[in-house]
């Protein structure tokens, strides 16, 4: 039989190597930016058009390309970063694999223009596809230059594959921000579609941190610094209470290259153990200095992985340092004017405040009436309804093993103090068809059985068919707030919210201005507790970026839903008689009631027949 083997021909090779190295244009922002920072540049600039789809370029101030070099730059395996594979592991440079530039021509049309600082003049190549098409002399500043465009150009499934603009921004924004973090000494600049989005001067870590996140950022930061044999580390935490719903901004450096790692990510999530609400992330910004020996950044094409000699070492001198930065900044938490009342509140008092969030409740309230254990209400209760119980399981699970049945002990013994428990007992009797279970189930007699209800998605349902109405007939109401409450968000957040604006003011939001990192509001819907309005804001904010939905009628789903689920009823909140029968009642109003808005199921039935078959 004949021989079928044989050589790829380059272009195809390059290709095939373009689909490890570029999935999208975030891929190719990374390569270009870590080429300007091994070039030793001081300024780079980025420059996007349609979120990279059209264009990527980066200008550096580095030490640019003879004209040799420029041609070869872009041949497959080609780099002056490594000579030997032992250099493998001395890397001191972002790239060594030689594959960036050459994949990036087999899929766009690149155009390099590069000069050295001691010629006259520099070079400008035109390469499509692989094959250079022009190469001619430039007056061109010392540095280099390269704009790609139109990716994917020979690829159409490539492209096609490609999101929305959003989300494809977003990308490039996180590469950007990643590359930017870890290198505070260059001064960087991103422009999107002919505007300044970012400019970072040279600066400090602190410094380029609050550039990139908003000047708020600043008060957030808890400093981490830690110096062993094996391991530096530098850097900052969040401060528990500004954690984060989502997992935006955690950040790892190894020797100055942004790396992804679940394991040291739970280094810190457990230094951080019993200080946060549940359901929120913590936010830091740490480097680690290690020996380049002891690392292998070659397991994966795009080298933001990283196998660590000694991985449980790391993981414990990170994890003490953290818990250490931590405890230092505890210490004196009465001095801390910004920290969250709630937090020093006892559990015991939170449990007796829960109810559905009601603008009204507590305007009669006299604390001179009250049992002696009301008073911390007059200041709690109307400003953090809701994160008074949330901050109940910070308590619980910084002790360890409680369960869920102590927590409804824990209410049960509460509703007892503030009622009759005979007169209770009586009603129950007489009126009330329903009971709570663990505060997170209502259980309700019916016609053929019983019924459970899920608390949390039967509200969901409720609240998302409502703020879709408004949506749809554009007339919710909305409560004047006494003051006009200011919220902070980074400048990328805004650009969300500036998307959303319309829409947010249709479910009864009234934004008195919203600025490059402020956003003013002086009404919010009728029945949303003012202070539930930032975590709204960010959890919608966050919906939006990791779901961009293109059209109209989406937009405003996805609005509804992300509002609902922050401000639906959660698990572990105990209800009264009245607002459980409120829900339920509220659940079979609605038109799908059997089904969350995220399509989980609301409630099951079992009939007397089915509990006859078990006490067979
Ligand atoms: P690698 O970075 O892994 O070496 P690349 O394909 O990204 O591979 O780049 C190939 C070579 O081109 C680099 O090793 C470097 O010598 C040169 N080069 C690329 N970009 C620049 C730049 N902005 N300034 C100077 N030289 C560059
Ligand atoms: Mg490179």
């Amino acid at each position: 039989m004949a021989d079928i083997i044989q050589l790829l021909p380059d272009h195809v090779a390059n290709q095939i190597a373009a689909g490890e190295v570029v999935q999208r244009p975030a891929s190719v922002v990374k390569e270009l930016l870590e080429n300007a920072i091994d070039a030793g540049a001081d300024t780079i600039k980025l420059i996007i058009k349609d979120a990279g789809k059209t264009l990527v370029q980066v200008i550096d101030n580095g030490k640019g390309m003879s004209t040799t070099d420029a041609r070869l730059s872009f041949e497959r395996h080609a780099t002056s970063k490594i000579r030997s594979a032992e250099d493998l592991f001395q890397l001191h440079t972002k790239g060594f694999r030689g594959e960036a530039l050459a994949s990036i021509a087999a899929i766009a049309h690149v155009e390099l223009k590069t000069k050295q600082e001691t010629d006259d003049v520099g070079n400008v190549l035109v390469i499509e596809g692989s094959n250079i098409t022009s190469q001619d002399v430039v007056v061109t500043p010392t540095g280099t230059s390269v704009s790609v465009k139109n990716l994917f150009f020979n690829i159409p499934a490539r492209r096609n594959f490609l999101k929305s603009d959003t989300v494809e921004l977003r990308h490039i924004i996180d590469e950007f921000h990643r590359v930017a973090l870890a290198h505070p000494g260059i001064s960087f600049a991103l422009y999107n579609n002919g505007s300044e989005s970012f400019n970072l001067p040279i600066s400090n870590y602190r410094q380029r941190i609050v550039n990139i996140f908003g000047a708020k950022t600043n008060e957030k930061l808890v400093p981490v610094e830690e110096d062993t044999e094996v391991l530096n580390i530098s850097g900052f935490v969040g401060k528990p209470e500004f954690a984060k719903k989502t997992r935006g901004e955690q950040y790892f450096f190894v020797n100055n290259r942004f790396i992804k790692s679940a394991y040291l990510n739970h280094a810190i999530a457990s230094a951080f153990e019993g200080l946060l609400k549940t359901g929120t992330h913590a936010s830091y910004f740490l480097n680690l200095t290690v020996d380049p020996q002891t690392i292998d950044i070659n397991i994966h094409p795009t080298k933001t992985e990283i196998k660590f000699d000694d991985e449980h070492t790391l993981y414990a001198l990170l994890r003490s340092a953290v818990k250490h930065s931590l405890g230092q900044f505890n210490i004196a938490p009465v001095l801390d004017f910004d920290r969250d009342p709630n937090l020093d509140t006892p559990y015991s008092y939170k449990k007796t405040e829960t109810s559905v969030p009601k603008v009204e409740v507590d305007r009669s309230f006299n604390p001179f009436q009250e049992e002696k254990t009301s008073q911390p209400r007059v200041s709690n209760y109307k400003k953090e309804p809701t994160e008074s119980w949330e901050s109940l399981y910070v308590g619980l699970e910084s002790k360890g093993n409680h369960s869920k049945q102590e927590f409804s002990a824990i209410s049960f013994e509460s509703e007892e103090r503030t009622a009759s428990i005979f007169d209770d007992d009586k009603q129950v009797e007489k009126t009330h068809t329903t009971y709570q279970l663990h505060n997170k189930y209502i259980v309700s007699t019916i016609k053929s059985g019983m019924m459970v209800i899920d608390q949390h998605r039967a509200h969901q349902r409720v609240l998302y068919e409502d703020f879709l109405k408004n949506l749809t007939v554009k007339e919710a109401a909305s409560q004047q707030l006494l003051f006009p409450l200011q919220l902070h968000f980074s400048p990328q957040d805004i650009v969300i919210i500036n998307q959303l604006k319309v829409d947010l003011e249709h479910t009864g939001f009234v934004f008195s201005s919203v600025m490059e990192e402020l956003v003013e509001i002086t009404g919010v819907p009728v029945g949303v507790p003012e202070s539930e309005v930032s975590i709204i804001l960010e959890q919608l904010v966050s919906d939006v970026e990791n779901e961009v939905p293109e059209s109209h009628f989406s937009a405003s789903d996805l609005l509804a839903k992300s509002m609902a689920k922050s401000l639906a009823i959660k698990t572990g909140q105990s209800l009264q008689k009245d607002e459980q029968e409120h829900l339920v009642n509220k659940l079979f109003a609605c038109k799908e009631p059997n089904v969350s808005p995220t399509n989980r199921t609301t409630f099951i039935t079992m009939s007397v027949d089915e509990l006859d078959k078990k006490f067979i």
